[in-house]
């Protein structure tokens, strides 16, 4: 997909444009030319929903209904969190999903790599999701809904993952959007989360607070990027400590973690 955009660029942009699009992440030209990114992103808005329609209707047929259904799925999972953001005074952004037939999703030369949602570059404000296959909607929501609200880059990629994946189990099961039964199923981001549990281990063994309490303050953390609580419960040093590990390529490991926790 990107090499196709590049292409069209090619003939859309002016080479001063078309340089800074390939040098630059879609967030960094948003933020430092807003017009650019506006005019970029037009464009891919209009191809990809082409794309969208012809996939839908000729490539993989959708039914009217399994589509409203989804539809309904996720209107009441932004209805959820919005409320739950609501309460705990973090900033809610709502996410606009797009569904696709499971197919698209496959890589059928890896089929190794599965993926149920993806944010497609330039495409403004909306997740693209299959329905049903290979992770439920519910948990993919949940899961891109919170990456979408962080509010700055503190934490590296692994604990994004993981701390996603884990708040969005706690937040499915929670509000019975699904069981704790089907989600042993799923080993999605399993190693991203058993990092995660330690550093709620620690919170819980710190606090005395409950498991559902430390989630709730990790996840205020990632949400809102105000680490005060953390510094308060770990102290400056060890939380730094442990934001570094997540931000270094391959650190985030168990025995890495603990000895950064000071265990
Ligand atoms: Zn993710």
């Amino acid at each position: 997909m990107w090499r196709s955009f590049d292409h069209t660029f090619q003939r859309v942009l002016t080479l001063n444009e078309l340089e800074q699009y390939r040098k630059r992440s879609p967030e960094q030209i948003k933020k430092e030319d807003p017009e650019l990114y506006t005019r970029i992103s037009q464009d891919v808005k209009a191809w990809t929903d082409l794309w969208i329609h012809h996939v839908r209707t000729a490539v993989v047929p959708l039914p009217e209904k399994r589509l409203a259904a989804a539809h309904r799925t996720a209107e009441r999972v932004d209805g959820i969190l919005r409320d739950h953001f609501r309460a705990r005074g973090w900033p809610y952004r709502p996410l606009d999903v797009v569904f696709l037939p499971p197919q698209v999703f496959l890589d059928e030369t890896h089929r190794e790599n599965l993926t149920a949602g993806m944010f497609i570059p330039f495409y403004p404000d909306s997740i693209f999701v299959s329905v049903d296959w290979p992770v439920p909607i519910e948990l993919v929501l949940v899961h891109e809904i919170l990456h979408y609200n962080k509010t700055g880059d503190v934490f590296g990629r692994p604990v994004q993952e993981g701390l996603a994946e884990t708040g969005a189990r706690f937040l499915v099961v929670k509000y019975d959007l699904l069981t704790t039964r089907s989600l042993r199923r799923l080993d999605t981001y399993s190693t991203e989360r058993k990092g995660i549990e330690l550093v709620l281990e620690a919170i819980m063994k710190r606090t005395g607070k409950s498991r559902d309490e430390a989630v709730d303050l990790f996840l205020g953390a990632f949400l809102t990027g105000n680490q005060d609580r953390m510094n308060e419960i770990f102290g400056d040093q060890t939380w730094e400590r442990v934001i570094k590990l997540s931000n270094t390529r391959g650190d985030w490991q168990t025995h890495r973690i603990k000895a950064a926790l000071g265990e």
